[in-house]
């Protein structure tokens, strides 16, 4: 029954396993709510390790009919599979909003581009090309890449139908199929993406199976899902290859984990600039902080500091928490109370180490007091050694530090296990270059924050991931490469 402005509340959401919609094979269901109220959104499959092995049996036995499909075969099917989502795109963004609790802009946003990478991968098959290597002079020497089989997929709470969509696209448009997982925290819009694929791609191309840690934890294990792809945290990704190496069999494994990136401001910038490119790379009102990209320490010139600092705050100051599913909302709530617990507990460690807060640092007291909501908070006098400058918050709180020596900035810069991302704000092209080869990261922004390119390839250095994404090299890496030399029967 379709309800509140389109979504389908009450409709439980199943497993998708060989193009069927399949209850987890032990019955259990349970039941998902929304974090900005606390109200019951649908009953999800509660799936384990034999749900796990019958969705990877599906895609086993996909993989053949679909790799033989080609590439002109397998574009037309998932450009018809992206039209099909389309139709379906605003649902599909409410749901993840309440699902979630970001806002609906965010998330029609992320769907949006999740298709533009589906439609993006499924036109990039010819691009998988090998090589003629001129090795001996009569004979015929070169690589072909060919797909894996059957991929699993697990992804995290944040970006759901937009990690759904993108990060299985280039899985598929190379010839493989796909297990994915979605996050418990935000099951709903992989459900209803499977569901868009039916009748267009062939059954068991694309799985889904519901669950917690369990069915990630079996689809690590599972030996012929010999290719990982794993979205999520450091000691989350770490277990990922604990487990893919117990497995049994040699694992490929990608692992885009999270950020703790820096926003580097030279004194040559104006405050306002620095200012709202601090508040934009904080993604306060994209998802409340949420995201691996967020620039959380905002590293700032002395000259500068306190007019960066003032306008930081009035600007944070002016942001507004709302429903996540109302169109004006600015900040919605945080995907579950247990983890605006944590940020708020993450918040309280800093102060009462030495942070000032200056902004926010509480949950709302009014009208979304029973959600999971989290201020828009700025710490300032954070210095490097601090938790909160080295360890991922995931969360709306942006961390102060003031610099005014380079190698000591660059020191506590380079100083913790990540290296997703980093931003560089100058006019002085010498300093930018001196900063983008001194960063130890896999991304540098300079002059910008946040934004991603398609064909831009972004992964993470350090305990910041293995492999890269939104680019050719992503979907070169769901193949294998084989090396042929052909001679002359003798
Ligand atoms: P988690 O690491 O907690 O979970 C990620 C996924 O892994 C979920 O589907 C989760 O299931 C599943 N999972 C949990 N335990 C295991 C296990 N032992 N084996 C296999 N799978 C498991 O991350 P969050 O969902 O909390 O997401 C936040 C993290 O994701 C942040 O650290 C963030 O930086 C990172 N991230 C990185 C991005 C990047 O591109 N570098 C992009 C976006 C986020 P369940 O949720 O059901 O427990």
């Amino acid at each position: 029954m379709c309800t509140d402005r389109g979504v389908a509340v009450n409709r439980p959401a199943l497993n998708v396993i060989g193009g069927e919609r399949v209850p987890a094979l032990s019955g259990r269901m349970r039941q998902d709510l929304a974090p900005a109220t606390g109200s019951p959104l649908r009953e999800v499959a509660d799936s384990g390790q034999a749900d796990v092995e019958a969705a990877t049996a599906a895609a086993a036995s996909a993989a053949a009919a679909w790799r033989g499909l080609g590439v002109e075969g397998r574009r037309t099917r998932l450009l018809a599979w992206a039209a099909a989502v389309r139709e379906r795109a605003e649902e599909i963004a409410l749901t993840d909003a309440h699902d979630s609790g970001t806002p609906l802009r965010t998330m029609r946003s992320g769907v949006g581009k999740g298709l533009d990478y589906l439609e993006h991968y499924a036109g990039l098959g010819l691009q998988l090309t090998g090589h003629t290597l001129p090795v001996t002079p009569d004979n015929l020497h070169y690589t072909v890449r060919e797909p894996y089989g059957p991929v699993g997929v697990i992804i995290p709470f944040n970006h759901p139908g937009f990690f759904a969509l993108s990060k299985t696209a280039p899985v598929l448009a190379a010839g493989n199929t796909v297990v994915l997982k979605p996050s418990e925290e935000t099951p709903l819009s992989a459900s209803l993406i499977a569901e868009a694929a039916e009748g267009i791609l062939p059954a068991g191309v694309f799985n889904v199976v519901q669950g917690a840690a369990a069915v990630g934890q079996a689809m690590t294990a599972d030996p012929r899902l010999a290719r990982l792809h794993f979205t999520g945290g450091v000691r989350t990704g770490l277990a990922v290859q604990e487990g893919a190496a117990r497995s049994g069999v040699v694992k490929h494994v990608t692992l885009e984990l999270g950020g703790k990136n820096p926003l580097i401001v030279f004194p040559d910038v104006a405050p306002e600039v620095a200012a709202r490119a601090a508040v934009l790379g904080m993604n306060f009102t994209r998802n409340q902080g949420q995201s691996c990209g967020s620039t959380s320490r905002l590293f700032v010139h002395d000259e500068v500091a306190d007019a960066v600092t003032r306008r930081v705050c009035e600007l944070v100051g002016q942001i507004r928490l709302g429903p996540p599913e109302r169109e004006s909302t600015e900040m919605g709530s945080l995907v579950s109370l247990a983890h605006q617990q944590r940020v708020l507990a993450s918040i309280q460690r800093a102060a009462d180490g030495g942070a000032r807060v200056l902004q926010g640092g509480g949950p709302d007291e009014g009208a979304f007091a029973g959600g999971a909501y989290v201020q828009p908070t700025v710490l300032d006098a954070v210095r490097p050694e601090m938790e909160v400058a080295r360890q991922e918050v995931f969360g709306p709180v942006l961390s102060i530090l003031r610099w005014d020596d380079e190698q000591e900035l660059l020191d506590a810069v380079n100083g913790t296990e990540y290296g997703l991302a980093a931003a560089v704000y100058t006019n002085d092209l010498s300093a930018a270059l001196r900063i983008v080869r001194a960063v130890e990261c896999g991304y540098v922004w300079v002059n910008t924050v946040e934004t991603r390119w398609k064909g831009m390839p972004f992964g993470g250095y350090k305990n910041s991931g293995l492999g890269s994404e939104h680019s050719l090299e992503e979907m070169e890496s769901y193949t294998r490469s084989k090396a042929v030399s052909m001679l002359p029967l003798q």
